[in-house]
């Protein structure tokens, strides 16, 4: 039927027909070998490409070590950071262990990967050393939401209340506070107050987490927050509860209240990564920013581990890549410099902080390679 229909459509006689069928399949035969040499190609190709390009980053990587080895420099990394960023580092960790090692090493160059405020703190522990951040972009907007105007403003509401502020702070507003905290030790530094009252800036949703825990002071809490805490709902962690009910919920205490109230852990970020590795659990919630769950994921493979939807990310934590890293030590920018006058008061703040942190035994980040 279809031959006729073809031979009256091409009006032919059936040796010509038989010609254009024959013809139309060694076509349709050549067409199938060249489409499937094509994908063999792009294949080949797309394979070479990704070697290519783990061979490329093996080499920068190499070139990266080299590199600091040669400049007597050290590169700190904070967990939030890409995790390429973290496996050059020498150091991984959380906001207080890197202070730690800021304050330690005898290098002459430290790299902070890390946002704007950490390689600050780097510099105010470690004056005579060139502290260099990768990328300048990386600014915390939490931090920004105070200045010190802001601060005293907040001061003369509450006279003679002790200012607590979180390492996620500016030089300057670290220079205008009595005494600095992490998300580690915020509960520990506020008890060891004498004050009743105190001020805390600048984040509220670890300032109510401090307040939960000692409810015998009363804390004015300035209304900064993390935005990338704060896209977390209490919806998303009501859903969570549905869709995963076996698991472990797990929060930081940057997120809204609403958030870590409903959670089953709160911690900070190296609490979290502990509790993770020493829980019996096989299934975990994490309610923190995504470096933080990706590396957890990484080192802890046989747990099953997630977080919500959107992905709570911070993209002031992931402008630092292999290359620019390369090129600030390289070339030695970007370096932080802090004026003469905030030294010695913002210094003070830190070093207050880590006498009382010295007490206990400080996280030493998760294994480098
Ligand atoms: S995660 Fe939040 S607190 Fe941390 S750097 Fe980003 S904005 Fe700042």
């Amino acid at each position: 039927m279809l031959f006729v229909f073809t031979r009256s459509l091409l009006r032919i006689n059936e040796g010509e027909h038989n010609k254009v069928i024959g013809l139309s399949r060694r076509v349709l035969r050549d067409l199938w070998s060249s489409l499937l040499l094509y994908l063999s190609i792009m294949s080949t190709l797309m394979a070479r490409s990704v070697i290519d390009r783990t061979a490329d980053k093996l080499e920068l990587f190499a070139k990266i070590k080299d590199l600091a080895k040669s400049k007597n420099a050290v590169i700190l990394t904070h967990i939030y950071q890409r995790l390429e960023v973290q496996r050059v580092a020498d150091y991984v960790g959380d906001s207080l262990m890197l202070s730690k090692q800021a304050q330690e090493t005898d290098a002459d160059i430290i790299v902070f990967c890390g946002v704007h405020f950490m390689a600050e703190t780097a510099k105010l522990l470690s004056p005579n050393k060139k502290v260099l951040l990768p990328d300048i972009q990386s600014g915390c907007p939490m931090a920004d939401m105070i200045n010190v105007d802001d601060l005293r403003a907040f001061k003369a509401e509450h006279p003679g209340a002790p200012v607590v502020c979180y390492v996620n702070s500016s030089a300057a507003v670290k220079a205008e506070s009595d005494i600095c905290c992490t998300s580690t030790n915020a509960v520990e530094i506020v008890k060891s107050l004498d004050s009743q009252e105190v001020i805390f800036v600048p984040d509220k949703g670890l300032g109510a987490w401090v307040q939960y825990k000692l409810p015998e002071k009363k804390i004015h809490i300035y209304d900064g927050f993390c935005p990338t805490h704060w896209q977390i709902t209490a919806a998303e962690v009501d859903k969570q509860r549905i869709i995963n009910p076996e698991a472990i919920i797990i929060a930081h205490p940057e997120c809204d209240p609403e958030v870590w109230r409903r959670a089953d852990f709160v911690g900070s970020t190296s609490e979290i990564y502990k509790f993770v590795e020493q829980s019996a659990g096989r299934k975990f919630v994490i309610l923190s920013e995504q470096g933080l769950v990706a590396r957890i994921q990484a080192d802890f493979r046989e747990k099953d581990i997630s977080t919500v939807f959107p992905l709570p990310l911070c993209p002031n934590m992931k402008y630092h890549s292999l290359e620019n890293l390369y090129n600030a030590l390289d070339q030695e920018f970007t370096e932080i410099i802090i004026p003469e006058p905030l030294l010695a008061p913002a210094k003070a703040t830190i070093d207050k902080m880590i006498e009382i942190s010295n007490k206990k035994k400080i996280w030493t980040g998760p294994q480098v390679a």
